[in-house]
């Protein structure tokens, strides 16, 4: 599997037709999946970790548009990230077919039993606030963690 931006939201950065260009060459050599993400560090309000994405339902799925043009011209599953804290909006995304699976990251470093808990019954939201203070305990002696929750817990 290939994880790749769609776009980088930069003057002269790359874009989706080149992506999608990029995609066709790695399904040709043989990829079993694309994972799909979108922006860079530098990319103002579009980085990949967007900030108060857990306000709104409409919120989540960061690269829905640029999804639906990667399913109409890859033939090979596609993995989307970017957003998702809503079971109900995971499983439309699903059975719609914009992607095929989806890929959390924060959701899971807040709640790593996030998966366990909806599989088991509890759909409640990712619990989740996307403010990215995780990213300061990368810099931390202690494994990258969720400020948020560690707060709390003390
Ligand atoms: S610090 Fe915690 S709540 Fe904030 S984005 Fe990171 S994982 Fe989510």
């Amino acid at each position: 599997m290939a994880k790749i931006n769609s776009e980088d939201f930069l003057e002269n950065g790359i874009t989706v037709e080149e992506t999608i260009e990029v995609a066709h060459m790695l399904e040709d050599r043989g990829m079993d999946a694309i994972e799909m993400s979108g922006g860079t560090f530098e990319s103002g309000k579009l980085i990949p970790s967007r900030v108060g994405t857990s306000k709104s339902e409409e919120r989540e799925v960061y690269y829905r548009k640029t999804a639906e043009t990667f399913k109409k011209e890859i033939g090979i599953p596609l993995i989307l990230v970017g957003g998702f804290l809503s079971f109900n909006v995971v499983q439309d995304v699903v059975d719609s077919g914009l992607a095929d699976y989806i890929a959390l990251s924060r959701p899971l470093i807040r709640e790593p039993n996030l998966i366990s808990r909806w599989a088991g019954g509890d759909r409640t939201k990712a619990t989740y606030i996307s403010c990215n203070k995780c990213f300061s305990t990368l810099s931390m002696k202690e494994a990258l963690h969720c400020a948020v929750e560690k707060k709390n817990k003390e």
